[in-house]
């Protein structure tokens, strides 16, 4: 389907073929161009704007919508990931209410690799959508001349789909992401009287990106707020302004997640596109003496007990097969390679500081964890009251939810250096899951 102008009216037979130059309703000044250029433009210097402004209270959970987990990543971290792909894109502001920068920004750092972090920034949201988007136009830098508003509830839109969308509003000015619509939409009162049926081959559900000359969108706030005038998306600050806006062709995949059915349909989207994607598995196995005068920590939980392991760092052997296992996945050698136990910088660490370090190799290049097993070989003293405590430690190190950490201890009944009391060992497998390229 061609996409068209929004809101053009049978008697407004305005070519659709003009984009816009200039500054103010006034001075607007519009010149014909091929509607349909064959070459591409080259795209300016684009900062985005994320709004993450939700509260949940649909989702019927206990945290807003973006921070909730999809396939591995919470939804906020998959669409900042989605606009960090674009390279055109060399700035995004996360606007986002002050209840909830906090645990969005936590999210962005644990998630997003350095490069996508060190063009991140966050920007206060305010009371209504449009305010907060005002906020985040704000905060970009003023040499972006181009600037792209997308949904943080809408993290499945794809590279494509971004692409049309730039290159249409570079051609016209101003470009959003819509589809046609498939039901026939009613207007009605407020008695839920059937007003209107409006023709259906003209109506278009709008989506996010939407993508507009910074100026433009500039006045159009301006205007906006000169006349009190709010709107729940960027293209009806433009319409109103008299700008023309034009459709991309989006797609029904770039879904808003709003309810608790959206979340699963995004899910069964995504774990579908999974199946041809990339897995890693890797195995680790570390072993550490028993000694007296240390303690013993498994799993980053201190365990009562007479004797402890002995090692350069806290000897946390669980810990140490975990990140073998992890970097083995990765092609990345061992542990020891990574923090050699000569260096006095990991004499008595926190194993579990190290294990975030390793998982912090994993999201650099793409991976959640999809699981992990791991088995403590101990004769004594009995781990089974230890065990869920180890199973959350390791996997909040990894970023991942504690029950796909499975942690299992056995003995060898009296046989070998673990029987013998001698020390503890211990083995890990793990799968990462490639969810997002690197
Ligand atoms: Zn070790």
């Amino acid at each position: 389907m061609p996409p068209g102008r929004l809101h053009e009216t049978p008697g407004d037979r305005r070519p659709s073929q003009m984009i816009m130059t200039g500054l103010g309703r006034d001075r607007i000044r519009l010149i014909a161009h091929p509607f349909f250029m064959m070459h591409t433009l080259p795209i300016p210097p684009c900062g985005a704007i994320l709004a993450a402004g939700g509260t949940g209270s649909r989702m019927a959970a206990d945290q807003p919508k973006q921070l909730l987990p999809l396939v591995g990543l919470p939804v906020l971290a998959r669409s900042c990931r989605l606009l960090g792909d674009l390279p055109e894109v060399s700035e995004i502001v996360v606007v986002t209410p002050s209840a909830h920068r906090a645990a969005c920004e936590a999210v962005c750092q644990d998630f997003l690799p350095a490069p996508l972090l060190a063009r991140l920034r966050f920007a206060q949201g305010g009371k209504t959508r449009q305010d907060s988007v005002r906020a985040g136009l704000r905060a970009l830098s003023p040499n972006l001349t181009l600037v792209l508003v997308h949904d943080a509830a809408r993290p499945l839109a794809d590279a494509a789909l971004l692409q049309r969308c730039l290159e249409r509003a570079v051609q016209t000015g101003a470009a959003i992401a819509a589809v046609p619509a498939t039901d026939t939409i009613k207007e009605v009162d407020e008695q839920g009287r059937i007003l209107a049926t409006p023709e259906r081959s003209r109506l278009w559900q709008a989506q996010t990106p939407q993508v507009v000359r910074r100026e433009l969108l500039e006045h159009a706030f301006a205007l906006a707020e000169r006349e009190g005038f709010q709107a729940t998306d960027e293209a009806s600050l433009l319409e109103h302004a008299g700008i023309p806006v034009f459709v991309a062709e989006g797609d029904p995949k770039n879904l808003k997640i709003t309810r608790p059915s959206d979340l699963r349909i995004a899910r069964a989207l995504l774990e579908n596109e999974k199946q041809d994607s990339s897995m890693k598995i890797g195995h680790g196995f570390d072993a550490h003496r028993l000694v007296a005068g240390r303690k013993l920590i498994l799993g980053g939980v201190e365990i009562a007990h007479p004797l402890g392991l002995l090692g350069h760092s806290d000897a946390d052997v669980l810990c140490h097969a975990l990140m073998d296992a992890i970097l083995g996945a990765l092609g990345l050698g061992d542990i020891g390679r990574h923090f050699p136990d000569r260096d006095p910088a990991y004499q008595d660490a926190n194993s579990l500081h190290l294990l975030e370090q390793v998982w912090r190799m994993a999201t650099e290049r793409g991976f959640v964890l999809g699981n992990a097993d791991l088995t403590v070989i101990c004769q004594q003293p009995k781990l089974a009251p230890y065990l869920p405590a180890m199973q959350e430690h390791l996997a909040r190190a990894c970023k991942a939810s504690a029950e796909r950490v499975n942690v299992k201890a056995t003995t060898t009944e009296g046989m070998g250096f673990t029987g013998r009391k001698e020390g503890i060992a211990a083995h890990a497998l793990v799968l990462l899951e490639k969810t997002h390229a690197s």
